[in-house]
């Protein structure tokens, strides 16, 4: 007989996702609004896995069934103790996420042209490599702070998704598992295929951003998709 799990999501983008990597033929997944659990969880954790088992812990006692719960965000460097598992709220909740991309790739542009500027002035060995990488990137049109004299984003713009996920029994058993995406904020936004940060999130790999891959390439590699597969091994194990 198939187990009924409650995903504590009301996200029907991380829903799709959630569907497409947890494959168990054991596991039906149905939606809070499915199962009839219309609560508000407050996420005052101080990390991303403090937030998935509060969500799930508050679904899973509202109903008394088994639930599973995400939190995610993104993590910028060039940030710190901004987005994060803020990220949701980052800017305001109604605040579109063009908008959010664009002002996070303008705080990086700031960040990296600052420091460029910074090592120009203090380390003159490095202020020659500067100027060589600039003369060389003039010649290919503007080049981004922090970027390769290719034009694709170095390693000062780093940034990486992190997913914590969480499962509660309602006989108070708690499992967390945890997956993290390494990349690079992006200059532009590019790709129409994720949600949210995806369209600054570049794949150095891919050579593009997690918008702009197919949904089920994403899957494969993403910080849900591991934490969701490390979980439903953990299910598979303890249901
Ligand atoms: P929460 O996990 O529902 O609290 O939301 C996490 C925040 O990070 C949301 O603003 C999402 O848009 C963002 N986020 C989490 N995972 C992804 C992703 O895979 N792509 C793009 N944005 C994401």
């Amino acid at each position: 007989m198939k187990r009924t799990i409650i995903v504590a999501t009301g996200n029907k983008e991380k829903m799709v996702e959630i569907r497409q990597i947890i494959t168990s033929k054991e596991i039906e997944l149905i939606t809070m609004k499915d199962a009839g659990v219309d609560i508000e969880i407050e996420e005052t954790g101080a990390t991303f896995e403090e937030n998935a088992i509060l969500k799930a812990r508050a679904v899973a006692a509202a109903s008394g069934c088994l639930a599973i719960a995400d939190d995610s965000g993104l993590e910028v460097d060039a940030m710190p103790g901004e987005l994060g598992i803020h990220s949701a709220r980052w800017m305001g909740h109604d605040t579109s996420y063009d908008i959010k991309n664009a002002e996070i790739i303008r705080r990086v542009d700031e960040y990296c042209a600052q420091k460029e500027a910074g090592s120009r002035n203090t380390v003159p060995a490095e202020a020659d490599i500067h100027r060589a990488t600039h003369a060389e990137s003039n010649m290919q049109g503007s080049r981004h702070p922090g970027c390769e004299p290719d034009g694709t984003p170095g390693p000062m713009r780093s940034a990486r998704f992190v997913c914590a996920v969480a499962a509660v029994w309602p006989d108070g058993r708690e499992r967390t598992a945890r997956g993290v995406l390494e990349g690079r904020v992006y200059t532009e936004q590019k790709g129409f295929n994720g949600f949210g940060y995806d369209p600054i999130f570049y794949l150095p790999e891919y050579g593009t951003t997690s918008g702009d891959i197919p949904r089920e390439e994403k899957s494969r590699i993403s910080h849900r998709g591991q934490a969701f597969r490390k979980l439903q091994a953990i299910l598979e194990k303890e249901c």
